[in-house]
């Protein structure tokens, strides 16, 4: 009957997206050792020998250095990417303040050196895999602090609240904004519209947010006009 085809088809499919998930998985894990005494020893040249270099060698070690670490931001963001959805991780209750404080610390830094102002204001708890969510608020504000005109102090705010069937969040900022046209492209994997060499980025962020938001059954997209910020909305479905 077409309908088992078709089911057939489906679990054909899902197979074929595992085995490949875990083969991306496995080849980023193999990529990071080599590629991280590549940017290790040129780091200690450029630190111990640039007496014995040129400005030209010093410069072709820069290249080297720059390009190792944005190789290894890419395979960082693979990794994350392949990992979402590759195991049963169960859902827990998840109580959304301490994480983001958590998020808050790890990136503490950045946030003091960016004068970056953030809050939130009574956010419910939910119900959600804690690594994933975790990554999603992550990547969502990282790139709210990100997206910013140079000095421009960033200001993220987080707004969440039960609906009948899921919950909703928003992650809001006062960066450069997305021009309507692509607001649908940014979701998919390697989509990116700022430079590259202004910005930094890999074009997997927002990929990993929906293909997170889709394993707990909600929905991701964003409100935004270019020059005045954006909002990035989610849900996160009670029947998953
Ligand atoms: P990247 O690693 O490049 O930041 P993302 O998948 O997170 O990748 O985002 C895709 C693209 O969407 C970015 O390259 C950027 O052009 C745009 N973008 C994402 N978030 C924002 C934001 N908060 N404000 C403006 N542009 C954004």
């Amino acid at each position: 009957r077409p309908i088992d085809e078709i089911v057939q088809a489906r679990h054909l499919l899902e197979q074929k997206n595992e085995e490949l998930e875990q083969f991306a998985s496995i080849a980023a894990h193999d990529l990071k050792e080599p590629l991280r005494m590549v940017g290790n020893f040129m780091s200690l040249l450029k630190a111990k020998h640039s007496s014995q270099l040129d400005s030209t060698a010093l410069k072709y070690v820069d290249f080297a250095i720059n390009g190792s670490q944005r190789m290894s931001q890419l395979i960082n963001d693979l990794l994350d990417y392949a990992k979402v959805g590759s195991e049963q991780v169960p859902f827990d209750s998840i109580d959304p303040e301490p994480m983001l404080l958590d998020i808050l610390s790890l990136n503490d830094s950045l946030i003091t050196e960016k004068g970056v102002k953030i809050s939130w204001s009574n956010l419910p708890n939910f119900r959600g895999q804690q690594t994933a969510i975790k990554l999603l608020f992550q990547n969502l504000i990282m790139n709210g602090i990100k997206y910013q005109e140079p000095d421009n102090a960033p200001v993220i705010h987080i707004t969440g609240k039960e609906l009948a069937d899921c919950w909703l969040f928003s992650v809001e900022d006062n960066g450069i904004g997305i021009p309507a046209q692509y607001h649908e492209k940014i979701f998919q994997v390697f989509s990116r519209l700022h430079s590259k060499d202004k910005y930094g980025g890999t074009g997997m962020g927002l990929a990993t947010c929906k293909k997170i938001v889709t394993i707990h059954g909600g929905r991701i997209w964003v409100e935004s006009k270019e020059g005045e910020g954006s909002c990035f909305h989610f849900t996160i479905s009670k029947s998953v």
